[in-house]
């Protein structure tokens, strides 16, 4: 028996039966099993991971994130492990064309948090101890076979499990969803990405989340625990393995112009090592899912785990509401409706934005900037894109 994130690998054999069958212990799936253990529900969470993962990958939480995840008691934690990065600016350069302050929001985390995954995935894990709950490993399911009463569940092992209904949390190749017929066919963006940990020697400020607009192409320059920095940037052929020349080009071509002596430029110090993002398929294009024989196989909510952690918080409400006959099961499946349409909108927004940010031609660039400046001095347009930052303006009472 081992220990991963304090969570024992399970070696027994999984139960007969459940209620709720959550497949896949990344932020979502942990997420959501804690929330029916806090609420009482008969859950077990499967992985076919022997062991949590522990790379840094997905490490921006928002301030709407914090406040669904305070219900588990995870946002303490997250907010004395994480970086409370109170300021967004886009850039070009040495220009700031516009800067996002989130101290004046209406919540009780007026900031972006910076943690990388395998922390906020430790704490999730411990909220789920907290209530009762733990992480079955290694248990990977094959094939799902659904029924008017539940799901039969058989993993690659043969071990089966029934399930009134089971909640795929298993990632972008979701099994679930394809056992369950609910088809996701969305496109990914042809752009790869670089993604590195970082220590800069670097003078500008480290309590601001900075996007570089670029010809060249996105860089996102982001503060993290213990002194790195999380680098971002589009780029045609991401290199499997992006060492400290590679970030450093990107800084230097992307980055702020100034000379070092004058101590504006970042250098790279030391990669920290992380896997290869290779050609990550990021935030898919709308395309709604198609609909499952019944909703009894549940996929885990939108793209972007951020939101699949919200939603997945909405979701074990409905399911302990409809466990317990204070909600009918034809619920979840409006609960699952809402979802595209925000998506859509959210996804033709970043669509259209990375065209402009890339814009080659002189003339379109300027253009861009003035209006980006003259936007700047308007108040209500910083406070609509922190309420849309923070994810905040979900709440349709606070927008
Ligand atoms: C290298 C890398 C860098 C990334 N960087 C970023 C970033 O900078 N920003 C960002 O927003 N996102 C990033 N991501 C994506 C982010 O990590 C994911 O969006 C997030 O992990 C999704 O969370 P999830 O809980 O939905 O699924 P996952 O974290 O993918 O978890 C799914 C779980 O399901 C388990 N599983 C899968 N299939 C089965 C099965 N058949 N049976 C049982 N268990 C199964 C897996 O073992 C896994 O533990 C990155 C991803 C990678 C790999």
């Amino acid at each position: 028996m081992s220990e991963q994130h304090g969570t024992q690998v399970s070696a027994t054999p999984l139960p007969a039966d459940t209620d709720v069958l959550v497949v896949g212990a990344g932020p979502v799936g942990l997420t959501l099993a804690a929330e029916l253990a806090r609420r009482g529900a008969d859950a077990v969470l499967i992985d076919r991971q022997a062991e949590g993962a522990n790379t840094s990958r997905a490490a921006v939480v928002h301030a709407r994130t914090l406040e669904v995840l305070e219900g588990i008691g995870a946002a303490p934690e997250l907010v004395d492990q994480g970086v409370a990065v109170p300021r967004f600016t886009v850039r070009d350069r040495d220009r700031a064309l516009l800067t996002i302050g989130f101290g004046g929001l209406p919540t009780a985390y007026p900031y972006t948090l910076m943690i990388p995954q395998n922390r906020t995935e430790e704490i999730l894990a411990g909220r789920l101890r907290a209530a009762g709950g733990r992480v079955h490993r290694p248990h990977e399911v094959a094939r799902l076979a659904q029924d008017d009463d539940g799901v039969t569940v058989t993993t690659t092992g043969g071990e089966t499990i029934r399930a009134r209904y089971v909640v795929g949390a298993d990632g972008m190749h979701s099994t679930v969803r394809e056992q369950a017929g609910i088809g996701f066919t969305g496109d990914t963006y042809a752009q790869s990405f670089v993604l590195a940990d970082v220590r800069l020697d670097w003078k500008l400020r480290s309590d601001e989340v900075m996007l570089y607009f670029s010809p060249a192409g996105l860089l996102v320059v982001a503060p993290l625990p213990d002194g790195r920095h999380r680098i971002v940037a589009t780029v045609d052929d991401a290199p499997a393995h992006p060492t400290a020349a590679d970030v450093q080009a990107l800084l230097d071509e992307r980055g702020p112009a100034r000379r070092p002596a004058r101590g504006r430029r970042g250098r790279v110090e030391l990669p920290v090592p992380r896997p290869p993002p290779a050609r990550r398929p990021v935030p898919q294009r709308p395309r709604p899912a198609g609909r499952g024989r019944r909703p009894r196989a549940q996929p885990g909510g939108r793209p972007g785990h951020e939101h699949r952690v919200q939603d997945a918080v909405a979701l074990a409400a409905r399911l302990a509401a409809v466990l317990d006959g204070t909600a009918d099961a034809a619920s979840l499946e409006r609960l699952r409706g809402r979802a595209p349409a925000r998506r859509r909108g959210r996804v033709t927004f970043t669509h259209r934005m990375t065209g402009i940010a890339t814009a080659r031609a002189r003339r379109r660039r300027r253009a861009r900037n003035a209006l980006l400046r003259a936007l700047d001095r308007v108040p209500a347009v910083h406070r609509a894109m922190a309420m849309n930052l923070s994810e905040l303006a979900v709440d349709p009472a606070r927008r």
